[in-house]
């Protein structure tokens, strides 16, 4: 990790008071959100709570809630998950205390918690070869029957985000709660939580409308008259969502742009490929200036953010808007985001830094009115 020098946190202070462009960090540990804090970040813009799942020991814990047959065992994977949910918020309540922590709620590509297909037909396969019968092939069998079921052909395009949670809402509810026990709990200690929930790949109003309907609906329980502040807001990823972000807008509090999952819908390219692939050779060749995914898409994402933002102001005039995609450290498109008027971008805490200095930067270039 880079050190800071003396010399260079005086510079970072002088980029604080010249920059307007918040910059927070993306962090989902509470070390990693004091090391943001320590590197001048003003709050997490996002906490991908999807990333707490996947240790070892939650794993079983949230296959089981996943691959639930009944409810009552969907439950009871959820009540063991719950605890481990309100220790996670609370270390980054704690170490984020008096600044915006932007939570948002789980959003897996579903494959990346299921057992792989192949590897699960084969050891059926196995057991059946090797004359295998009773409880043991019966678990297998039915394991490879929910994940043929829910294994998809796009995973990426498939049931992520808001759509998970409106299927399974006890899955956000958990997390609502476990956020909120969280919240009470760091306020009862003297600490100042300031709760951001966030929906994920949002496309259509009715899905904001609805979680936003089950998260103040969880709240209100949790919290029982206690008044423990929170706002609702949405990611921006998807270029419906964009074009319909008037309508997504009267129920959101805030709007950060998902500029990795956005231009990976807007320019039809797959981020997962995308370094490997023919983008290299369209860059070299000089076809795109930059790789997309690494430095904003000015034409056509950008104009994205920009309507995005108009739209959603011109509903909502208090909408909070940020970015919290790849490009939110990256001091190109850092401009462009200071240019459009985003309040914050977000970036992993490395690159904190930069993101300041190329904040002040873009300030100092603007010619003075
Ligand atoms: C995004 O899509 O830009 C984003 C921040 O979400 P994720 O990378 O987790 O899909
Ligand atoms: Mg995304």
């Amino acid at each position: 990790p880079p050190q800071i020098t003396d010399d260079f946190t005086e510079v970072l202070s002088w980029a604080d008071d010249v920059r307007r462009l918040g910059v927070r960090a993306n962090a989902d540990t509470g070390a990693d959100a004091a090391k943001a804090r320590e590197l001048g970040a003003e709050g997490i813009g996002l906490c991908r709570t999807e990333h707490m799942f996947m240790d070892a020991e939650r794993l079983p814990a949230v296959q089981a809630m996943i691959l639930a047959e009944k409810p009552e065992e969907r439950a009871e994977a959820l009540e063991r998950l719950l605890p481990m949910q309100q220790a996670d918020f609370t270390e980054l309540f704690t170490a984020m205390s008096g600044l915006p922590v932007t939570i948002r709620l789980i959003d897996p590509p579903l494959h990346e918690f299921l057992p792989d297909l192949v590897e699960q037909s084969v050891l059926v396969q196995r057991l059946e070869d090797s004359g295998v019968t009773g409880r043991e092939l019966d678990d297998a069998r039915t394991v490879l029957g929910h994940v043929k079921r829910l294994s998809e052909m796009n995973p990426m395009l498939g049931t992520r985000g808001v759509r998970l949670a409106l299927l399974y809402p006890e899955i956000a509810r958990m997390q609502v709660r476990a956020i909120a026990r969280a919240a009470a709990a760091v306020r009862e200690q003297g600490g100042d939580p300031r709760v951001e929930i966030m929906v994920p790949l949002v496309g259509f109003d009715e899905e904001l409308r609805r979680m936003r309907a089950v998260v103040t609906e969880t709240w209100a329980e949790e919290t029982a008259g206690a008044d423990v502040p929170h706002t609702v807001g949405t990611m921006i990823e998807l270029p419906r969502a964009v074009l319909v972000a008037d309508a997504i807008a009267e129920h959101a509090d805030f709007f950060s742009f998902g500029t990795n999952d956005l231009t990976q819908t807007t320019v039809g390219i797959s981020r997962d490929d995308a370094e490997g692939s023919f983008l290299n050779a369209y860059v070299d060749g000089g076809i795109l200036p930059a790789n997309p995914f690494a430095s904003i898409d000015v034409d056509g994402v950008g104009e994205l953010v920009r309507l995005g933002v108009r739209k959603g102001r011109g509903t909502t005039p208090d909408l909070k808007t940020g970015v919290c995609g790849e490009h939110g450290g990256d001091p190109a498109s850092i401009a462009l985001f200071d240019e459009i008027g985003l309040d914050y971008v977000s970036c992993s805490p490395y690159r904190v830094p930069i993101a300041r200095l190329a904040a002040a930067q873009v300030t100092l270039d603007r010619p003075a009115r």
